[in-house]
Order: C-alpha cells, then structure tokens, then sequence
C-alpha cells in the first residue's frame, strides 16, 4: 500500500532513513545493524558531503555504491597536523595514553573559526605529549554501500533545526523555540 504524502525521490529537505555499510581499505568500518537504519536530513550537510550528493535523486529501494574521495569526505592527511603539548598542561589525573581522543576548543592558528577541534594522542614522553589533529580517516577512499529504506517529510521543527529528531535527541538538545521562525 502506497503512503499518502511521500516524497517519491531524495531531494533537499526529505529525511532519508538508510542503511550503509562503509568500508576503507577493503575492511568494514561502520554498518547499520538489521532494523537500525540512519536517518538524515537531507540538503543540510548531516552527513558527508560526497555522500549527499551523490543520494540525490534515489527512491525507496534503490541501492547504490558511492566512493567518496578524501577532498569529499574527511579531508587530505596533513603532515603538519600534529601538536606537541607539555606534560604539565595536563591534569594530574588525566589518562596520557596512545589512542585516546582529545577536543580543543582555544583559538590558534589550526582554529580560526573557533569551532571545538578533535585531536588523538600519537606519542607520549616525560615532557610532551604529541598529538595528532588529522581526522582518523583523512586521506582515505570511502566505500559506501548504501539501500535506501525509507523517505519521509520532516516535521516543522526538524525542518527549522536542519535535522531530524530521534526521541532520544529531541529530549536532550536546548534548542530553544525562539530559533524557530
Ligand atoms: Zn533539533
């Protein structure tokens, strides 16, 4: 039975629920679970770019595979993307181990537009600690394989926060109705 109201194909503005599966270097990284399909909102930058783009246009049922190069997806690797911080600058209690992920949110030359950063601790000795600021997946080839589930219209205020709203997301964001005009 056809739903009333549907949108028939992805345009700007439809929540797609689909399931992917990504791969890098042959290995799988991230899939969607059975019945755990990911919702986006299309036309509003939710997921990668060189992702969005080439959605546009699939209906329900398509399925498709899109390679997405770093320039579209997480960027180039930057040899010079690395960051050498003092040990003492560290709490006591901090855990100063290979692996483990770091935000920055001061203003300096990798931050410009002083949005929060992302860095992962490479190296660690009695003085600095070392620090990479590359994305762990730049400079990579993305493979997605990708089955569109679903297509929906989304709700005023999914449209006006430019995502959508799962309950568990709706319930803990401070959104404030003053942003939706
Ligand atoms: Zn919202």
């Amino acid at each position: 039975m056809e739903k009333c109201n549907q949108p028939d194909k992805i345009t700007d503005n439809v929540v797609v629920s689909m399931m992917y599966t990504l791969k890098v270097d042959g290995e799988i990284l991230d899939s969607c679970e059975e019945n755990d399909p990911l919702l986006y909102l299309h036309g509003h930058e939710n997921i990668i770019p060189g992702l969005e783009r080439e959605l546009a246009g699939l209906s329900i049922g398509a399925t498709k595979n899109v390679i997405v190069k770093p320039q579209d997806g997480y960027g180039e690797f930057k040899p010079d993307a690395f960051k050498e911080i003092p040990r003492s600058e560290f709490p006591q209690d901090f855990p100063l181990e290979i692996g483990v992920e770091l935000e920055f949110d001061e203003e300096d030359e990798e931050n410009e537009e002083n949005e929060p950063y992302f860095g992962t601790i490479v190296a660690v000795d009695e003085a600095l600690v070392r620090v990479d600021l590359n994305h762990p997946l730049s400079g990579k080839d993305l493979n997605f394989d990708v089955k569109i589930v679903d297509l929906r219209y989304p709700t005023e205020d999914e449209l006006c926060h430019g995502h959508v709203h799962l309950d568990e997301h709706y319930e803990g964001e401070d959104f404030g109705e003053e942003d939706c005009e």
